[in-house]
């Protein structure tokens, strides 16, 4: 990876979507340049460390200068083409296959190198585009996907993904004298606007050949059913001796909210939680991955499991996480339930009962799940409660706490998250990169979980909110990736000012 990459995209298309949201992925190092007048010769090009080809219409394709572009991947450059360009440049076919939207196209990975990393082999992520490119599963629908048929792969050509339609490749890596080219089919795709399934990882797989977009990230097939979830903490707890699973006691529909832990009591102690608003499910994937990581023979960034202790209770709110609802089975929103200025909460409007939208419970921690969590914060003495929630991008931290800590373990992960992942920000149409720049304490104290273990005397307790709450697990790998890295950087910057 460079340190800085240069990129240029010549296309047809040079001021459309895909070049302002490419600008935006990469704000400092992006020029965007209309083939058919701009000047891409071999010299012209020789400046830049990575080139972006994108033809949007057949009648501008001879006016691209291919050969330049192939030349350029042969001194050493990284090339990004669509389909269309890559295979008449070629000599290949091309075919784009129309679907009745019952049938979702999608890429199945067949190899695992640097850019399909967050996948194994046999995975499968959605990749289609729309004939009326009308936002998500609101009508009938015709989906279509671009791919090569009948290739075979050499020693230069590897094909790392296939249709799951009929089979051609639609993922690309072609070796060129000191440098490569991805060709891939991303004129299909449509925008990543919130929740899409067919084009949820359109800059990823880009994105890892231009910057290293995936470090930890990694992908689930599915959203696991809670006993489910709990079965698979228990797979790893027995594969990785670090790792102990508890049973922290009942939740509200009666079943066990359970942890995962590792490292030394004794040492300083950090306790991330997820999914304390159900629906807000996906964080969950990434705390477990989190524990896998650092549970591993091989932990990142070298931390050792002797100098700290971590507690993940990835789902505090089984119920919710189950049903896809915001509170627990009593219809409490567990975040307003804390022993923490409880009485000062005024929430619902002409009435306030329970399944409101903030109903906080009949008394302060009156549910098995804040009880739960209030027992941990009190038995631990955490450096760090961090609460993983996918509302918005932002990081809250409570009414008090040490301040420079938190500023810190932001500037960490905001430095980790740059230029790696771009999506919509939730409840809004704005594209933003996930690198959660946002940050702000709220006061006075509120009900919430954060608040608690801060007047507990937790130093660095905070709220993450990125973006999830989506219907499947199409953008897992990057909701896994933002998580661990978050708590990777807490992490490090607690352990730092020890
Ligand atoms: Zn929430």
């Amino acid at each position: 990876m460079p340190d800085s990459p240069r990129i240029c995209l010549l296309s047809d298309a040079p001021k459309g979507a895909f070049a302002r949201h490419l600008a935006l992925l990469y704000p400092e190092c992006f020029t965007s340049l209309d083939f058919r007048e701009a000047d891409h010769s071999a010299q012209a090009l020789s400046g830049y460390t990575h080139v972006v080809t994108m033809v949007t219409h057949r009648r501008n394709l001879e006016k691209l200068d291919y050969a330049a572009v192939r030349a350029f991947a042969e001194s050493g450059g990284g090339v990004v083409s669509c389909l269309f360009e890559y295979a008449r440049f070629h000599g290949l076919p091309l075919s784009k296959t129309h679907v009745g939207d019952r049938i979702r196209p999608a890429i199945r990975i067949c190899a695992e190198n640097d850019i399909t990393r967050g996948f194994r082999v046999g995975d499968v992520t959605p990749w289609w585009g729309k004939v009326s490119h009308a936002p998500n599963n609101t009508h009938p629908n015709q989906l279509f996907q671009r791919q090569i048929p009948g290739m075979t792969a050499s020693e230069q050509v590897s094909i790392l993904g296939t249709s799951t339609v009929n089979a051609g490749a639609v993922l690309i890596e072609e070796k060129v004298g000191k440098g490569r080219i991805l060709a891939l089919d991303l004129l299909s795709l449509m925008e990543p606007f919130y929740d899409s399934w067919g084009s949820a990882n359109k800059f990823l797989f880009l994105g890892n050949l231009i910057g290293g977009s995936v470090r930890y990230g990694k992908h689930y097939p599915r959203k696991l059913l809670y006993d489910e979830f709990v079965a698979e903490m228990g797979a790893l707890a027995q594969r990785l001796p670090a790792l102990t699973l508890t049973r922290e006691g009942p939740c509200s529909d009666g079943r066990p909210v359970c942890s995962l832990s590792l490292g030394r009591p004794d040492k300083p102690s950090f306790l991330f939680f997820g999914a304390i608003h159900g629906w807000e499910w996906e964080n969950a994937y990434g705390l477990l991955h989190l524990a896998e990581l650092l549970a591993s023979e091989d932990p990142p960034e070298g931390l050792s499991r002797e100098s700290f202790y971590l507690k993940v209770v990835p789902i505090l709110n089984p119920y919710g996480y189950e049903t896809d609802i915001r509170h627990n089975a009593n219809g409490v929103d567990l975040n307003r339930n804390f022993d923490c200025a409880w009485q000062g909460h005024e929430g619902g409007e002409d009435l306030y009962v329970p399944w409101d939208f903030d109903y906080k419970g009949a008394a302060p921690a009156s549910e098995p799940e804040t009880r739960i969590a209030q027992r941990l914060i009190q038995e631990h003495k955490p450096l760090c409660v961090a609460d993983f929630h996918t509302a918005d991008y932002i990081m809250l931290w409570p009414h008090r706490g040490d301040e420079a800590l938190l500023n810190a373990i932001h500037a960490d992960f905001t430095r980790r998250l740059e230029n790696r992942y771009l999506s919509q920000r939730p409840y809004s149409p704005e594209y933003e990169q996930v690198n959660i720049l946002r940050k702000t304490d709220f006061s006075p104290p509120h009900p919430f979980l954060i608040c608690y273990a801060a007047e507990a005397g937790t130093p660095a307790s905070f709220v993450l909110e990125m973006s999830g709450n989506r219907t499947d697990t199409q953008a897992l790998v990057m909701n896994v990736d933002t998580v661990v890295e978050v708590c990777l950087a807490a992490i490090q910057q607690c352990l730092a000012r020890r």
